[in-house]
């Protein structure tokens, strides 16, 4: 039940607040009053467990105006998704970059993929959430979920940089450690959070020095947090302490004041005096473009190429090749990416490629509740018809992970389940000549190949895989096009 709080929670907020920044596309039935800055509404929401007050996280569309790329590594035999920002600023992105890879380096080396195929996989899903944004002034928090073959725990870091100098803060740089340490240690128990167990002792004498997040409520009061087993037992979830505003105003430095007002009202970081308020972008309207004419699966060699894992900063250089090919295809987006570039996400759509569902957050569905599954599904149904007005009808389940109750789901949801039949390993090569070669070799009359569009390696492959492709007389089309006419729970791996 905790897990289905801590994903799920993020995804209500997120949406709310999309639906109340300036330059947000998502559409609401009343026009609201544009406040003149964004900023966070929603007080009494939290967005990430933590057994006390936790931070908010904004939506990302406040920082459309700078050049964040969103970067991403998975793999299938772990089962590991983890989602970056860089800003094109080499001391923050290095950090931000390090911090990653090198969780996802300690997560391989700690837990193997099992001998024993039947085994669970061990799972690593690390994504990222805005905290706080002004010119002088980013925060972002990862937000982890590992599974480790017989339990689950949650882990988070923050990581705070001022975009306008290149500059990397440490939790040190925010307050005077030694202060808040002795705060922490002398919280009441009340502050303290909810956990009644709680033993900052086998932290020495510095708790704030190990904790690893650092944020502030919309109040402007410290929160201080910990990972699960850090400083009580491992069932308690991550624990986080609060010191109030007033206590806490003179322990904070420059660095930490401008942190703190940067998460208690957001602004957009390329605005120089107050955000412009924009009028707000048009209600997306999406003619399905005619598709060239109707083609007949039963007649031609018919194959449908499909992109998972996105929108990412490569989805639009796709779309360019597959409309010098005159090619559709099939995009399975995640709800997480569609928030992060919702224009992407409408360009597919224009283009009139199809799009599907791949979750909101990746994770494998077959270790998820009934209403966990469904929130994973139905929050990214939403985001895909608020942000592209298409209403998706194919659930694709990361790492292709499927049960019987993940395929309840998908009828409840009116979504058919798609798989593929040829897996071209792009995101294992991450070579274009071997992509190429894959898919050249493994397609079939009907084949499904599956692709993602958020390496760079796997675009690039893309004219070679249809100049390939129709020199042997195939002719690409959409899933449902493929499929002829999919139905809701019942599973795909390759059509006509
Ligand atoms: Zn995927």
């Amino acid at each position: 039940m905790r897990r289905a709080w801590l994903r799920a929670a993020i995804v209500p907020v997120a949406l709310l607040l999309s639906a109340c920044a300036t330059q947000s596309p998502v559409s609401s039935p009343t026009p609201e009053p544009l406040s003149p800055t964004p900023s966070v509404t929603t007080a009494s929401e939290t967005a990430l467990t933590g057994n006390g007050d936790v931070p908010e996280v904004l939506d990302p569309d406040l920082l459309e105006h700078l050049p964040v790329t969103v970067h991403s590594q998975s793999g299938y035999q772990q089962h590991i998704f983890a989602t970056w920002p860089e800003f094109g600023k080499p001391k923050i992105d290095a950090a931000i970059r390090g911090y990653y890879l090198s969780t996802i380096k300690q997560f391989e080396q700690d837990y193997p993929q099992p001998a024993d195929p039947e085994a669970p996989s061990p799972e690593l899903n690390l994504d990222w959430h805005l905290l706080a944004a002004s010119p002088s002034m980013i925060g972002i928090v990862a937000d982890g979920y590992q599974f480790a073959g017989a339990d689950a725990s949650d882990l988070w870091h923050s990581m705070w940089f001022d975009p306008s100098t290149d500059t990397v803060y440490q939790p040190a740089d925010l307050v005077n450690s030694y202060a808040v340490s002795t705060a922490l240690v002398g919280l009441e128990p009340s502050r303290r959070t909810m956990v009644t167990t709680l033993d900052l002792s086998p932290l020495g004498s510095n708790p704030y020095g190990a904790a690893t997040l650092v944020a502030f409520t919309g109040n402007g009061d410290l929160i201080v947090g910990f990972d699960e087993c850090q400083v009580a037992a491992c069932v308690e979830d991550r624990v986080t302490m609060t010191i109030p505003a007033t206590t806490v105003a003179p322990m904070l430095t420059a660095a930490g004041k401008r942190a703190q007002a940067a998460e208690m009202d957001p602004v957009d970081p390329t605005t120089t005096a107050s955000t412009s308020a924009s009028s707000p972008s048009p209600v997306p309207v999406v003619t399905p473009q005619p598709t060239a004419k109707k083609v007949n699966c039963k007649k031609l060699k018919c194959v449908a190429i499909t992109f998972d894992d996105g929108p990412g900063p490569y989805t639009k250089t796709l779309l360019s090749y597959l409309k010098a090919g005159n090619v559709p295809a099939t995009f399975f987006m995640l709800g997480q990416q569609v928030d992060t570039y919702p224009h992407t996400a409408l360009a597919v759509a224009k283009a009139g490629h199809e799009i599907g569902v791949h979750t909101w957050s990746h994770r494998d569905l077959t270790r998820l509740s009934p209403i966990q599954i469904d929130k994973e599904i139905t929050s990214t149904v939403d985001i895909i018809r608020n942000e592209t007005g298409v209403t998706p009808t194919l659930l694709r389940p990361p790492y292709g992970a499927v049960n019987s109750t993940v395929r309840k789901e998908a009828r409840k949801a009116g979504l058919a389940v798609v798989l593929w039949n040829v897996d071209t390993l792009d995101w294992k090569t991450r070579s274009t000549p071997k992509t190429v070669k894959a898919a050249l070799r493994d397609t079939r009359r009907g084949s499904i190949i599956l692709l993602h569009d958020i390496h760079k390696t796997s675009v690039a492959a893309v004219p070679d895989i249809i100049a390939g492709l129709q020199a042997k007389g195939y002719t690409f089309v959409t899933v449902t096009d493929l499929l002829g006419n999919p139905q809701p729970g019942v599973m795909y791996r390759y059509g006509r």
